[in-house]
């Protein structure tokens, strides 16, 4: 079993975070985000007790459970309905008939302008085998923090664009909330002109993070490729090509369905490593400030291409 992480235990994981209130910086840059709060998402969904938060099990449910009230705490607002929760049935692995819950909250823009973006990432993960928790650090306890972090500071600086940030459910299962969604009438009403997708962007030894879409959707790349780094972090593109064989992300998580009704996306995550879909994808195995940096940088792309929405070409 693990243990909640205590500021002390974060400051010894991670030396360069400052609990002070005005300079939570990593060594030598300036976070776009809460670093430690962070973190203490990650550390907590990808706990045992969260039982590898497979779809339509306890620690799946405890999942939703844990973002559901992060969104509440935030003073988000549900998007399309009264409620976060929008739900989806599927097929278990036993054949069985179960319900998936995705959770869907809105940041209204303070612009005229038409049109939304979307802000991803799957909080399920594969639950249990053998015996085994499958904790499901990278994969995805990373994107689910960053989905609420970036939440955080959006509540704080208000988007142009409604931003929707979507926590999906059963995307191992196969992109079956994602692609629930994009079939609802809330997708449709939203009139959704650009998904960001987060899923495994805390684990890289290297610094390296993907960027992946700008093959499909070109007009994006010199927009991304212009936000400056900071900390230590490799910005890379590719894995989005037909030539790239099996090593194509296109389709490969839940920006996939968002690709295939026509909408631009561009997918944040690092390249496949020891443990991926391993029991050993756990928060120890991360790499705080490569994750830190990381965010941070998507938040500061998601403010540009807010910002550049209304130029995308139709
Ligand atoms: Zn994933």
């Amino acid at each position: 079993m693990k243990r909640i992480l205590t500021p002390l235990l974060l400051l010894l994981l991670f030396p360069g975070v400052s609990c002070s209130q005005d300079s939570a910086g990593t060594g030598n840059f300036e976070p776009s985000v809460d670093a430690m709060r962070l973190l203490s998402h990650v550390e907590i969904l990808s706990s045992d007790a969260y039982m590898g938060r497979r779809a339509g099990t306890e620690g799946g449910h405890m999942a939703q459970a844990y973002v559901q009230q992060q969104f509440e705490e935030l003073g988000l607002q549900p998007a399309c309905s009264e409620s976060f929760v929008q739900t989806f049935p599927f097929t278990a692995s036993d054949s069985s008939p179960a319900e998936g819950a995705n959770l869907i909250a809105v940041i209204p823009g303070t612009g005229s302008a038409a049109g939304s973006v979307v802000v991803s990432a799957h909080y399920d993960h594969l639950g249990t085998r053998n015996g085994e928790v499958y904790n499901g650090a990278d994969d995805n306890a990373s994107g689910t923090a960053a989905l609420i972090e970036l939440a955080r500071e959006f509540t704080a600086n208000p988007p142009e664009h409604d931003i929707l940030f979507a926590a999906f459910d059963a995307e191992e299962l196969g992109l079956v909330g994602a692609r629930a969604f994009v079939r609802s009438d809330c997708f449709t009403a939203s009139d959704v002109r650009l998904n960001i997708n987060m899923d495994m962007i805390s684990r890289s030894g290297a610094g390296e993070l993907y960027a992946s879409g700008t093959y499909h959707y070109p007009f994006l790349r010199p927009l991304i490729d212009g936000v400056p780094r900071k900390g230590p972090l490799t910005v890379l593109f590719g894995h989005d090509e037909p030539s790239d064989g099996f090593g194509d992300w296109t389709a490969s998580s839940d920006h996939a369905p968002f690709n295939s009704a026509g909408v631009p996306f561009v997918y944040f995550g690092v390249e496949d490593h020891p443990g991926y879909h391993n029991p050993s994808d756990d928060f120890d195995a991360i790499t705080p400030e490569f994750f830190t940096a990381a965010v941070s940088w998507i938040h500061d792309v998601l403010r540009v291409l807010d910002g550049a929405v209304d130029s995308f070409p139709d």
